[in-house]
């Protein structure tokens, strides 16, 4: 397989691509709800001669070639947009208020579907079973893993995996794709919610009160000097209380203190870690100051942990692609292996081996990072998306035949 031919072939769908990217875009829909989006892709597949299943709430699944047998690669595209009023001022902006594809997820979803024509056209050459994973949910959490519940890794059962992200606002040029090397990935995310209940009463009388502020202040800061104390200096992990509300009137002793936050990090091990150590911590501070703590979990993410037995051959691949416009993640990490946000494919990477890449949509530098009201993904690059994931997967099914 040539892939200047292929690249080529990509740039000729450019117009349709970026066309059906816009019309996404207009049409911006959040979690598991993708009422028009779904309709859409399904409606495109289907004039590309595929037979799109349904997979979980929202998501849709197609194949594609295995005439040869060979092994299975899948590709994943999410959906969903974001509750953010757009402000980017472009012309195919958000026609709903209030929802936005400020991520970019209409611009995988449109790369997606320009791979799936890609791929289409060379289904006869394949060496091997493209499984294209167009999934919901991703800013939530859920989609993935309903997807992965519905069956998405079997029949025919996946090999390994790869996704893209688009991102705005990186120092890098426009067209540019960042690689993920082995054992390279993104975090863990665990959301708490820390109840602290005390007895409230007048501000005046604290003695036939039980504060849970002063508790909920201890709490807090004993979480703070978690990572400091008890993982090794050069271990990711990050606590952090985002959230915290009680009380109604300055001359009130609060009855309650809800706590609310996230644990994030690299590595499964020290995430269970954290999260015992975040419930023993409050149970037993809440204890000390005559409260009661209760810790719920309420979202989980594993850690997404490039593997390199796809990681390393899709640098290759993409090198033979793009050449210089290919830059390994580790030099925009500096000496860090994982980068702190989460990403749901994490449901999927943690079952096959899988790899993710990332690709410059704005000039380096540009103002708004992604999720930001005025963020703008510039499309006269997307056909180059598709290209990287028509590319990675028939190549990869190539060389593992
Ligand atoms: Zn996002
Ligand atoms: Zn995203």
């Amino acid at each position: 397989m040539n892939a200047q031919e292929l690249l080529k072939n990509a740039q000729a769908l450019q117009d349709e691509i970026q066309a059906n990217r816009r019309e996404l875009h207009r049409h911006p829909e959040l979690g598991l709800d993708m009422v028009f989006t779904k309709a859409f892709v399904v409606e495109k597949l289907k004039e590309m001669g595929y037979e799109p299943a349904d997979c979980g709430e929202g998501g849709v699944v197609v194949t594609v070639g295995g005439k040869k047998g060979g092994k299975c690669f899948l590709i994943r595209g999410d959906m969903d947009a974001l509750p953010v009023d757009e402000e980017s001022g472009v012309e195919y902006a958000s026609q709903t208020p209030g929802k936005m594809h400020a991520c970019g997820h209409d611009t995988h979803t449109a790369m997606m579907l320009g791979a799936a024509k890609l791929l289409k056209a060379m289904e006869d050459e394949l060496e091997g079973t493209v499984k294209l994973m167009f999934q919901p949910g991703e800013e939530t959490l859920q989609g993935a893993v309903a997807m992965v519940e519905a069956g998405v890794l079997e029949n025919p059962h996946v090999d390994a995996a790869m996704m893209i992200h688009s991102s705005t606002g990186l120092p890098i040029p426009k067209g540019m794709f960042l690689v993920m090397e082995g054992g390279y990935g993104s975090a863990s995310c665990d959301q708490y919610k820390i109840t602290v209940q005390g007895k409230g009463g007048h501000g005046a009388m604290p003695h036939l009160s039980i504060d849970p502020v002063t508790a909920a202040a201890h709490i807090h800061v004993a979480l703070a000097e978690l990572h400091s104390r008890e993982l090794e200096s050069t271990t990711f992990g990050v606590v952090t209380t985002g959230m915290v509300r009680a009380g109604v009137a300055p001359n009130v002793i609060a009855d309650t203190v809800e706590m609310e936050g996230t644990i994030r990090t690299g590595d499964e091990k020290v995430e269970e870690m954290l999260m015992r150590r975040v419930r023993e911590i409050a149970e037993n501070v809440a204890k000390a100051y005559r409260c009661e703590a209760t810790v719920e979990y309420t979202k989980h993410c594993p850690p997404m942990i490039a593997d390199d037995i796809v990681a390393a051959p899709a640098v290759g691949y993409m090198k033979e692609m793009f050449g210089e416009a290919v830059l390994p993640m580790s030099r925009l990490l500096g000496g860090n292996k994982i980068g702190g946000g989460s990403e749901d494919v994490a449901f999927v990477s943690s079952k096959v081996p899988a790899t993710s890449l990332g690709f410059s949509m704005s000039p380096a530098n540009s103002p708004y990072p992604q999720h930001h009201p005025k963020a703008v993904f510039e499309d006269d690059v997307i056909h180059r998306g598709s290209a990287a994931y028509a590319y990675v997967a028939a190549r990869w099914l190539e060389d593992h035949k």
